[in-house]
């Protein structure tokens, strides 16, 4: 049947229903969003586009059609303010995501989960906690934007079709995320192998690249408020692997049940998705350096700094001096 439920409509919601519409992917898709209005007008727009790619039923739907979804996918929540980390989206997005994935779970919901809100490997995490499901049916969008910006600006750089670059960003979907360059590939070259045959193209570029992935969220939301084409295209490929049964293996967020040395944590890996959600965990054989970089990605990030004293306008007096030594 290929059945999506989207819950959440706005920028990225609503950006992944068009690339679904677009790409053909999914034959019944279901969108929940508090916006009613917004989500009907949304599926009229996506309606008048199916005439050129085939039909597709598209409708506002209610927790209870999640009941015989094969996919949740949720994209609600508040998005990131400039200045403000994906991080630090936690608590509010928490709340919303405990309400949103309990009437999931009521309404008979057997499926698989795909989330892209943020901090998505928190989120992630957090389903699988409350849900009870199997880690193979949590999945999170992970670094999978995160991959697809570094293949693309290497293209750019390179002029090489990014389908032809395989470097996997791994880790948290956030600042601390890193490119496992020791098992990259470009154009059939490993990137030592690619460095030696071009001077021209420095492992100082290549760094220079990374950066400039990690921030792409703060530079994009600082230009026009929110990154939502790139992500959308990415959990349209997640979806058609699920879907259509691809086995496609892609950097995406599970949870590590021993792998990369950690425990009951979610953050990205190369994974194998299939119908069943996630077949097999890739873990990748990290140099020293990389497995740092993951070990610091999974380590949770330190409590925020406890609020200022209060303001007292006297301070208090001294304590007392100590009585006198027994003679
Ligand atoms: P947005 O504000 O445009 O849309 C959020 C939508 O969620 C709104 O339509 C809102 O009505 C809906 N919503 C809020 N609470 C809801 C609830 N309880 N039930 C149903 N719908 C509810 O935000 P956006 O730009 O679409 O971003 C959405 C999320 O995706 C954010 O958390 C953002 O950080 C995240 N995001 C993730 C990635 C990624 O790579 N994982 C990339 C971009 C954005």
């Amino acid at each position: 049947m290929e059945k999506i439920i989207l819950i959440g409509n706005g920028d990225v919601g609503s950006s992944y229903s068009f690339a679904l519409v677009a790409q053909g992917i999914g034959n019944e898709i279901g969108i929940i969003d508090l916006d009613k209005a917004k989500a009907a007008g949304d599926i009229q727009d996506l309606n008048h586009g199916l005439a050129y790619v085939g039909p597709k039923t598209l409708y506002v739907a209610d927790y209870e059609d999640c009941r015989d979804a094969d996919l949740v996918v949720i994209t609600a929540g508040a998005a990131q303010l400039p200045h403000e980390t994906r991080l630090d989206l936690t608590k509010k997005n928490a709340q919303i995501m405990k309400k949103i994935v309990k009437s999931v779970i009521a309404s008979g919901f057997q499926g698989i989960f795909l989330i892209a809100s943020n901090p998505v490997d928190v989120l992630t995490h957090y389903v699988k906690k409350i849900t009870g499901f199997p880690s193979h049916k949590v999945i999170g969008s992970g670094t999978s934007l995160d991959s697809a910006r570094l293949r693309n600006a290497i293209g750019e750089q390179l002029t090489i079709d990014p389908r032809d670059i395989q470097i996997y960003v791994l880790g948290e979907h956030g600042d601390t995320q890193f490119p496992v360059w020791s098992h990259g590939n470009i154009g059939g070259l490993s990137v030592h192998e690619w460095l030696e045959k071009h001077p021209n193209f420095s492992e100082q570029d290549l760094g220079l690249i990374a950066e400039k992935v990690k921030n792409a969220a703060y530079d994009i939301i600082a230009a026009k408020g929110s990154t939502h084409y790139g992500i959308a295209i990415s959990l349209a490929r997640i979806t058609r692997s699920i879907l259509k049964d691809e086995h496609a293996v892609l950097p995406v967020s599970v949870h590590l049940e021993g792998q990369y040395q950690a425990t009951d944590v979610c953050i990205s890996s190369p994974a194998i998705a299939n119908s069943q959600g996630i077949r097999e965990i890739i873990e990748m054989p990290l140099n020293e350096s990389e497995q740092q970089q993951m070990y610091d990605s999974i380590q949770p990030p330190p409590p925020p700094p406890p609020p200022p004293p209060p303001h007292t306008p006297h301070p208090p007096p001294p304590p007392p001096p100590p009585p006198p030594p027994p003679p």
